[in-house]
């Protein structure tokens, strides 16, 4: 499949190499944003998962386009090319260093805005991969839950599997509204949505260390949370982005005339699993 096809296939792919943005998932956020509007007045952000960069893209241009002084940290396992006004940290949001890294790169302040758009590598054995999937939000609501200031919110990308409503109603302990979005350029036919939570506002006597204890779902010291946490909660379900909007699972014709030139892509893999083959192949040492 070439990559006419592609971009044919899917017009988030296309329309995001031509307006200049490192991956379709600069869309998603677009979509949630214009729905909630939690990237208005925000000026310290920290991206988890981020590689490409898309998002960060997004945040830069919201965040800096008044030439005001906002801080964003972006975070992944991969290298992520540098972007004006985004400091970059290649890290696993899995590891406990990272929090102390993130925390020197904001000189002890607070972040308005934390969101994670993580995905792993899927093996295609689905309960490793939904297991793998829950311990990186785990994460992620754990550095959240560390670097945001009272009021903050939190963006995570889940998928609506067997637990979700669980997840929903321990949210609801930690934040003042929780909502399940999906926007419109996030393909119907996937599980994926975004789960927005806002409003930040711990219990006395909250640790978010406490996220890390592996044997109880709840902490002993929030003992009385544990029957609020037990009861399953259904969050709102919202669709966002305008119906006139392209539908991520439908195929569009190319406009006349440019059906035949395909687009190179914004950003190139920073450390593709082939970047040693293409080095070889380089310096002539390929055979
Ligand atoms: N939001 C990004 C954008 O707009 O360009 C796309 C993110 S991509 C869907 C998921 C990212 O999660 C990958 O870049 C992957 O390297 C990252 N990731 C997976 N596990 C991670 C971990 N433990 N720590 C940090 N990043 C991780």
């Amino acid at each position: 499949m070439g990559k006419c096809s592609k971009d044919k296939r899917d017009i988030y792919y296309r329309k995001a190499k031509e307006e200049g943005w490192r991956a379709r998932s600069a869309f998603k956020l677009l979509q949630l944003d214009s729905e909630f509007h939690f990237l208005e007045n925000v000026t310290r952000v920290v991206d988890l998962c981020a590689a490409p960069g898309s998002w960060s893209q997004v945040l830069s241009r919201k965040l800096t386009e008044n030439g005001s002084d906002a801080t964003i940290v972006s975070v992944d396992l991969q290298p992520i090319a540098p972007l004006p006004g985004v400091i970059t940290l290649q890290a696993d949001i899995t590891h406990p260093s990272t929090l102390t890294n993130i925390r020197k790169l904001f000189g002890g302040g607070l972040a308005d805005f934390v969101c994670s758009d993580g995905a792993p590598d899927v093996t295609g054995l689905h309960d490793l991969d939904e297991y793998i999937q829950g311990q990186l939000l785990l994460s992620a609501l754990t550095l959240a839950t560390n670097l945001l200031k009272e009021g903050g919110t939190f963006v995570a990308k889940i998928f609506r599997g067997r637990d979700v409503d669980l997840l929903y109603s321990q949210m609801s302990l930690l934040f003042d509204t929780v909502t399940c979005a999906k926007p419109r350029s996030s393909r119907a036919s996937s599980l994926e949505a975004f789960i927005v939570c806002e409003g930040y506002r711990p219990r006395p006597g909250w640790q978010p260390d406490s996220l890390r204890l592996k044997d109880i779902a709840v902490p002993k010291n929030l003992d009385h949370f544990a029957s609020e946490a037990g009861e399953r909660t259904v969050a709102p379900f919202i669709a966002c982005g305008d119906l006139s909007e392209y539908d991520a699972d439908a195929t569009y014709s190319l406009e006349h005339g440019v059906a035949n030139v395909s687009l190179d892509p914004v950003q190139s893999p920073t450390a593709p699993p082939y970047k040693r083959a293409l080095e070889m192949k380089r310096n002539g040492t390929l055979r």
